[in-house]
């Protein structure tokens, strides 16, 4: 597996940030700082101002995948998110490297872009059998 990996080392979750979520109020992109003593993150929406916290899951399997992610996809029996659009390069980067044969993956890292971008061009949409928003 390691040798078609790109150099960059191994790089832990906390040190992409902030994390993008799905703000509570208007639905809109807001960020979170994510506080684990505390097992809460700080949201702050530039939308519409709103300042929040949510509670982070102690359960180390369900603390990541139960926040309201702006980049969270559903594929069959699991759910593929990334915390925020330089999360979601670098995990394509891993992937994309060792499974880069499967359509599937790279249908969910299109969808994923396209949320992170709010558009999607025909290619990952004819890809990933998405229709285009609006
Ligand atoms: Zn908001």
């Amino acid at each position: 597996m390691g040798e078609r990996l790109p150099t960059n080392p191994i790089r832990r979750i906390g040190e992409f940030a902030p994390w993008w979520i799905k703000c509570r109020d208007c639905g809109d992109l807001a960020v979170m700082s994510p506080d684990w003593g505390k097992r809460s993150g700080q949201c702050k929406c530039k939308n519409c101002g709103a300042l929040y916290k949510i509670p982070i899951n102690r359960n180390y399997a369900r603390q990541v995948v139960d926040l309201p992610l702006w980049l969270k996809a559903s594929f069959r029996e699991n759910v593929l998110w990334a915390v925020n659009g330089e999360h979601l390069d670098y995990l394509e980067q891993v992937v994309g490297a060792t499974l880069r044969e499967r359509p599937i993956l790279n249908s969910i890292f299109c969808h994923l872009h396209a949320v992170q971008s709010s558009k999607l061009d025909s290619v990952c949409q004819e890809s990933a059998g998405l229709a285009p928003p609006n």
